[in-house]
C-alpha cells in the first residue's frame, strides 16, 4: 500500500548546503528562511488564524538525502558517527519517506508566504504540512530521551578581525544578522565527531549568498578566517 504527497510550499533558507545545519531547529535563531507557499495555499485563506501562534510544526521531505532502500539502523553524529541504532530511535535524515519535523519560529504571516527563524532546513526543502504548535500538547514536562538528552555541547567561536568587519558589511547589505548565524552554527562544532579538528585544516560552508571559512584553533575553538560573497 503506498500513498502519495505533495508539498504545499518551499523553503527559501540561509542554509544552502546540508553542512554546518544545527541539528535540530532552535539551537540557531539567527537562522532564517520563508516558507514560499504554492496554489491553491497562496491566497490567505489556509493560512487565516496562524497570526495567533509563535511556532509551527513544519513537515518536510529530506529530499537532498532520499534513498531507494530504506536504512534499519543508522550511526547518529551525537554517538560519535560510529555507534550504530535503529532508524526509529533517531531523527536521522536517511529514514523511511524521508520525512523531517521542525517547530520552528513563526516570525511574520503573509498570505502566500511564511517568514520563520530557528531553522534547521536546507535551502529548496519541499514541505508537506504546516501544524500550529499546541504547547499543552507538544511539550511534555517529564519526557526524557537518553540518546539526545541535550542540546549538542558548545564550542568558542572567535573571528580573525578582518572577516568580522567582511561579515558585518555583507550582513548588513543582505539584511540578515549573519555574525549571529555564523557563530550560533559554528558553535555547534559541526565537524563529523571522528575527525580530529587539526589546526592546519581549513572548513567552509555556505550561507546565504557568503562563503564561510574557518579552522579550529584548537579542539575547543573556532577561528572564522575569512567571509566571501559567492559571485552569483
Ligand atoms: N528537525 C528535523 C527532524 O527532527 O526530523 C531534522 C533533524 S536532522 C538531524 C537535521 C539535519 O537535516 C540538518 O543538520 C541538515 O543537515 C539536514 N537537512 C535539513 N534539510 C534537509 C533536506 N532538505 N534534505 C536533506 N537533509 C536536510
Amino acid at each position: 500500500m503506498s500513498y502519495s504527497v505533495s508539498p504545499i510550499g518551499f523553503v527559501r533558507s540561509c542554509f544552502k548546503e546540508k553542512f554546518a545545519i544545527p541539528r535540530q531547529p532552535q539551537l540557531a535563531p539567527a537562522a532564517r528562511g520563508v516558507l514560499e507557499l504554492l496554489a491553491p495555499f497562496d491566497t490567505g485563506e489556509a493560512v487565516q488564524g496562524l497570526e495567533q501562534v509563535s511556532h509551527v510544526w513544519l513537515l518536510f521531505i529530506f529530499h537532498q538525502t532520499l534513498e531507494d532502500k530504506p536504512r534499519l539502523k543508522v550511526r547518529p553524529p551525537r554517538l560519535g558517527g560510529n555507534q550504530s541504532v535503529g532508524v526509529f530511535s533517531t531523527r536521522a535524515t536517511h529514514r523511511p519517506n524521508g520525512i523531517g519535523q521542525s517547530v520552528v519560529k513563526l516570525d511574520r504571516v503573509e498570505a502566500g508566504r511564511l517568514w520563520l527563524s530557528g531553522i534547521d532546513l536546507l535551502d529548496g526543502t519541499p514541505v508537506l504540512d504546516i501544524k500550529p504548535y499546541v504547547p499543552y500538547a507538544d511539550s511534555v514536562a517529564d519526557a526524557f530521551n537518553g540518546i539526545a538528552a541535550g542540546a549538542p555541547p558548545l564550542i568558542e567561536v572567535t573571528w580573525q578581525p578582518e572577516a568580522l568587519a567582511q561579515t558585518r558589511e555583507h550582513g548588513l547589505r543582505l539584511g540578515e544578522p549573519l555574525v549571529e548565524l555564523i557563530e550560533q552554527c559554528l558553535a555547534q562544532d559541526p565537524r563529523p565527531a571522528y575527525q580530529i579538528p587539526l589546526p592546519e585544516r581549513r572548513y567552509g560552508a555556505r550561507f546565504w549568498d557568503v562563503d564561510v571559512r574557518w579552522h579550529y584553533a584548537h579542539a575547543g575553538q573556532i577561528r572564522v578566517l575569512e567571509v566571501m560573497a559567492i559571485p552569483s
